[in-house]
């Protein structure tokens, strides 16, 4: 195992389940990779460390190879031995931890979703912590995300610092606080932290059920600096309706907490090298849209007669969260206004899956409407370059990238103003926001009314007005979204907290 080289930048690690592409379900995955790096390009040293999964796209890793070392982790009264694989995903050094315990953690065809998904990630993280502490690294963060790997805050203080592994300051990003992963407190142990000492009220029990712990809720006790995805969201998960039960937690630590904005990766989404599309384009040259739009229309058999109708599309999870409903009501208003619609989704969730299933089957040969329900990263780039409009209604957003995609490929955001939406979408007709920042539709109620309205703004917009569409399409094409002024904010954060604890260990 390699140590540390000494060097003039930040030494930071992201402990995380999701990596793009590699392994990536949602947000989080397009997270770690494009933050981490902005920040390398920014002159610092960015580890990643991820389960090593069967189902990851290991065509994506370069160099990959087994180290000759094993790393031996704590769990459930045993010690485990872990291999530890090395390789390059684009362009950033990752550890991928694979454990040698009977039960196959990372061995079952998907990322999430399986009975003891507490423990699997429990495991990973000590196992992480422990890759780190044998490794001889001395990171000045350590960065973990979501439940999955929040279990790494209270481990390191807990279990590692004082065993001299306390060079790093904890960061903790929430991406979406409907997650919380509580299990029964006993379940707390297996990983070696106390559980007598964590069940309780200031520190990891749940807020509602006092036999349970909140792994969430560990990661904003125990870190440093506690983050989630964007300013709205943050003002959100501060309240009670907002917080999933965790707003209380937030108060207490709001001297920690920030809202910081996604960026999105611009090299993987760049319409004018994106080798997905039929045919690349620029804001400058928008015939290129045009035809990809009729590839794309060509190639889900929908019918590419008239060039004028406009097309919306929808790429997404399809949970509660998204506002399924709006979605569904979508599909048939879009119908009615004249336009066509493609739905790009996947549901976890059985009776969302067949109610999709349902209405694909209904459109199966229609001219206008076409719904794919899988996950298909190919696909999305195209839906992205082909699409007019781009509809997310979501119930509530931490950040959501899609919106941010849309615009970069010249599809006009219909958003509903939440979370991350709100911090990113501007509607043009909002004489509270300057000229120069509108860049879409949206509507503030999450009904179908609310829909119909931002719907046929956008529609009419786009018949009766096709020079000032136009314009609007470049507009939206040339925003910077880019992850430079988000890796920025969070560099000060880390560099902040990294000069307070020094300053702490000389006074
Ligand atoms: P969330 O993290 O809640 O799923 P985000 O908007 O933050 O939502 O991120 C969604 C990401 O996943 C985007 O990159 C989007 O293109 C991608 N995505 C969602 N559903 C699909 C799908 N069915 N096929 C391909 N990509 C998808």
């Amino acid at each position: 195992l390699i140590s540390s080289p000494e060097r003039p930048g930040l030494h930071i690690i992201h402990i995380a389940a999701e990596m793009a592409p590699v392994a990536k379900v949602g947000g989080l995955g397009d997270v770690v990779s494009g933050l981490s790096k902005s920040l390398q390009k920014r002159g610092h040293l960015v580890e990643i460390v991820l389960p090593k999964y069967d189902c990851m796209e290991y065509d994506r890793i370069r160099d990959l190879r087994a180290l000759d070392v094993m790393v031996e982790s704590y769990f459930a009264g045993q010690l485990f031995k872990n291999k530890i694989w090395v390789g390059t995903v684009e362009g950033l050094p990752v550890y991928l931890i694979e454990p040698h315990h009977p039960e196959n953690f990372f061995w079952r065809g998907q990322f999430y979703g399986e009975h003891d998904d507490f423990k699997r990630f429990s495991f990973f993280s000590r196992a992480a912590l422990e890759l780190l502490l044998q490794a001889g690294k001395k990171p000045d963060i350590i960065h973990c995300h979501d439940w999955q790997t929040a279990f790494v805050a209270p481990l390191y203080w807990d279990l590692y610092a004082p065993k001299g592994f306390n060079s790093a300051r904890i960061c903790f990003t929430c991406h979406n606080f409907e997650y919380q992963g509580t299990a029964p407190a006993s379940e707390l142990a297996s990983c070696g932290l106390d559980v007598h000492q964590l069940n309780r009220p200031d520190r990891m029990q749940d807020n509602s059920a006092h036999d349970r712990v909140n792994p969430v809720k560990g990661g904003i006790v125990f870190s440093n600096i506690v983050t989630t995805v964007s300013p709205t969201y943050a003002q959100e998960v501060r309240t009670a309706e907002g917080g999933r039960g965790l707003h209380s937690t937030l108060n207490s630590h709001s001297k920690k907490f920030i809202g910081i904005l996604n960026g999105i990766d611009t090299d993987a989404w760049n319409p004018a090298t994106d080798i997905f599309l039929k045919v690349q384009y620029t804001a400058n040259d928008l015939q290129g849209k045009a035809e990809n739009k009729k590839a794309v229309q060509r190639h889900l058999q929908l019918s590419s007669a008239d060039i004028k109708k406009p097309l919306v599309g929808c790429i997404t999870r399809l949970v509660p969260q998204k506002g399924v409903h709006l979605i569904r009501h979508a599909i048939y208003r879009t119908l009615e206004l004249g336009g066509q619609f493609i739905l790009l989704g996947s549901s976890p969730v059985p009776h969302i899956q067949r109610e999709f299933e349902g209405i694909a089957n209904h459109f199966q040969n229609h001219d206008h409407i076409r719904l794919i329900l899988k996950y298909d990263e190919s696909l999305s780039h195209s839906i992205y370059a082909a699409s007019d409009m781009f509809i997310i209604p979501s119930i509530f957003e931490p950040c959501g990238l899609t919106q941010m995609i849309a615009m970069r490929y010249g599809s006009i955001p219909i958003a509903r103003k939440t979370g991350g939406l709100n911090d990113s979408v501007f509607d043009i007709d909002d004489d509270t926001i300057p000229l120069e920042f509108r860049n879409g539709f949206t509507f503030l109620t999450p009904d179908e009314q609310g829909v119909n309205n931002a719907l046929e703004r956008a529609f009419n917009l786009y018949k009766n007005n096709p020079d000032i569409w136009k314009q609007l399409v470049q507009k939206d094409m040339n925003i910077d979204f880019s992850w430079d002024s988000s890796a920025a904010h969070y560099e000060e954060l880390y560099s902040k907290s990294v000069a307070r604890a020094r300053a702490a260990i000389r006074t």
